[in-house]
């Protein structure tokens, strides 16, 4: 709002101002504000000067005055503005009690005095162009030091002071115009009109009076619905013309400014009062928004609120409710907070143990991470609540499910246990067996794997100790005719019979191999070649003294053989390939013999 600049509206802003403020228009309340509204400086020292001068002339101006000079002057001292004013309109009721004879003839400035004095504080209070308020100061010092001998001079010569300064507003020259057509005043406490003294006391207590009703009628702007009343005072005001009058009407505005005041506060507390509710609200809507009940009961008590008729008291009752009401609902939400919080906690622990007890089940897994979830994004107990139902639900189902699978588990594992056990058993019977596949099944001498083994093996030992190392080959002589005379199973009871001569004639380090149907290798490790045919004649010597014996017949076997000497980096097939030769070598020199390698 932009600062009002001319008196009138200066004026109607202070009263605005002491309103809401819910001050009574004391002197002291009204020249406070009005410096604030009119943004004019504080003049406490001058105003107070002025009053404490007059109040001194009064002492000592005569045994009447005298009382009221010293009541006032304790006023001043006091600074209790009240009592100012009040003994100031005391002696201006006092004066208005003089005689038209006294008054004609006498000198009646002293009926002026707090005119002039209320004059010249308001006059001090307003701005006048190109007067600052020092200047004021400072003339009326030098008025009152120069005529403080003479009240009249002293009044004419104080009153002129202001008029000069008041010259730049109208103001108080319409208010003396007004006065000049006012009624003659009548005696205190009669109906007696009082003479009239233009200039004097009675143009003062008119303008007193208009300013009075002035003011009352500038109230209305702010109690609108009190204007008749307002009027009523004002017009009352004007038409003042006794002492009866006066009083009467000063009881009124007693009684007016009393309620205007509890008024004006009620107004303001029930104003800051719906504020304060309206701001609970709204500070508390996003928080209770989500909670629909809560809501619809703060939209009731407001609804309540507004449709009663509003005093201070019931907007009290209702912020004390609401605000309790609040505390109450953020501390039942907090510990709801609280508790959901640790159901949410309760139950991720719940099933995370649950997760774990069923882990290995990928159905009940994912179910489980379907709950988690749910229950992270879960915001209220009611929810939160039926996601426990189900789960409870499902945990029985789960829970029977996973014992079920534990109790499938263990009778797995324990199969599985024994299974390993049989699986161990087995492995070392294949082992076993894999031992025998290396032997011919027939006559216990290796087979041809057994055989390869045995010649690498010994190939390396043969390298690694640069021992020598002999093989020969045998081929039973006349082996078909054998089979023809003794039958198939005779033959084989002959290779049986064979091979087991061989091996005990043989050196433990020794080996025989079946190298093909009644065919052997002799293996020879660390024996020269001619050890070696020592040892495949030896053979045959053991067979001419072992014979096989066939139905209870002496079977004489033979073999022919080739032997040979492992070469230097030799391999199997040129070494055996040799022994063949040299075996073949053997059979087409009459058979029964035994052969070296070339
Ligand atoms: P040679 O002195 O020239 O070796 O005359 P041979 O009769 O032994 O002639 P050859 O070596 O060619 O014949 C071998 C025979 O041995 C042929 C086959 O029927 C017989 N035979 C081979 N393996 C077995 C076997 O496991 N059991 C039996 N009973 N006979 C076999
Ligand atoms: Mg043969
Ligand atoms: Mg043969």
């Amino acid at each position: 709002m932009a600062t009002p600049s001319s008196p009138s509206e200066i004026a109607r802003e202070t009263l605005k101002a002491l309103a809401a403020r819910k001050l009574p228009p004391t002197p002291d309340n009204y020249a406070q504000a009005y410096q604030e509204i009119s943004g004019t400086e504080q003049m406490p020292s001058g105003a107070t000067a002025v009053l404490e001068n007059i109040a001194q002339l009064l002492a000592e101006k005569s045994p009447e005055t005298a009382a009221s000079g010293k009541t006032l002057k304790q006023a001043v001292s006091a600074q209790n503005w009240e009592n100012c004013q009040h003994e100031l309109q005391n002696l201006l009721l006092q004066t208005t009690e003089k005689s038209p004879s006294k008054i004609k003839g006498g000198q009646p400035t002293e009926l002026s005095w707090p005119n002039l004095i209320r004059d010249l504080l308001r006059q001090l209070d307003i701005p006048h162009k190109g007067i600052t308020l020092t200047r004021k100061k400072e003339g009326i010092e030098t008025v009152l030091s120069r005529f403080t001998s003479d009240a009249v001079v002293l009044h004419e010569k104080l009153q002129s002071l202001v008029r000069s300064w008041s010259g730049t507003t109208s103001a108080p020259n319409e208010t003396l115009a007004v006065a000049d057509n006012i009624a003659p005043l009548a005696a205190p406490g009669t109906d007696k009109p009082m003479a009239t003294t233009p200039g004097g006391s009675h143009a003062l207590l008119v303008q007193l009076r208009e300013l009075l009703a002035h003011t009352l009628e500038n109230t209305q702007y702010t109690q609108p619905e009190l204007g008749a009343e307002i009027q009523a005072l004002a017009q009352q005001a004007r038409a003042a013309e006794n002492s009866r009058q006066i009083t009467d009407l000063a009881n009124q505005l007693r009684k007016f400014w009393l309620k205007l005041e509890l008024r004006g506060g009620d107004k303001v507390k029930i104003q800051e009062g719906l504020l304060r509710l309206l701001r609970l609200l709204v500070e508390n809507v996003s928080e209770l928004v989500a909670d629909d009940k809560w809501m619809l009961g703060q939209i009731t008590t407001l609804k309540d609120i507004i449709e009663q008729p509003l005093d201070k008291n019931s907007i009290a009752d209702a912020e004390r409710n609401l605000r309790n009401a609040i505390i109450k609902q953020s501390n039942l939400k907090q510990s709801l907070s609280d508790a959901k919080i640790t159901l949410k906690s309760l139950m991720t622990t719940f099933i995370d143990r649950l997760g774990d007890l069923t882990e290995s089940t990928g159905d009940y897994h994912t179910k489980i991470e379907g709950y988690s979830l749910k229950i992270g994004g879960a915001d209220n107990i009611t929810e939160l609540s039926h996601i426990l139902a189900d789960i409870m639900q499902d945990t029985r189902i789960i829970q029977a499910s996973a014992l079920r699978t534990h109790e499938e588990l263990l009778s797995t594992r324990k199969q599985a246990n024994e299974a390993e056990e049989r699986v161990r058993k087995l492995e070392q019977e294949l082992e076993e067996v894999s031992e025998m596949v290396r032997e011919d099944q027939l006559t216990g001498a290796l087979n041809r794997r057994g055989m390869e083994e045995t010649l690498e093996r010994e190939f390396k030992r043969s390298n690694r100790e640069h021992a020598l190392l002999s093989v020969g080959l045998i081929d039973i002589d006349n082996f078909k005719q054998l089979n023809d005379t003794l039958g198939h199973q005779g033959g084989d009871e002959a290779l049986v019979h064979l091979t087991h001569v061989i091996k005990e004639a043989l050196r433990p380090s020794d080996s025989v191999a079946r190298y093909g149907g009644e065919e052997f290798l002799i293996i020879l490790p660390n024996t020269g070649i001619e050890e070696a045919i020592e040892t495949l004649e030896r053979l045959q010597r053991e067979l001419t003294k072992k014979f096989f014996m066939h139905n209870n017949e002496r079977k004489l076997i033979t073999f022919s053989a080739g032997v040979a000497l492992r070469m230097e980096n030799e391999d199997k097939e040129d070494l055996i390939g040799r022994a063949d030769k040299a075996m073949y070598q053997a059979k087409q020199t009459g058979k029964n013999r035994v052969v070296a390698a070339a």
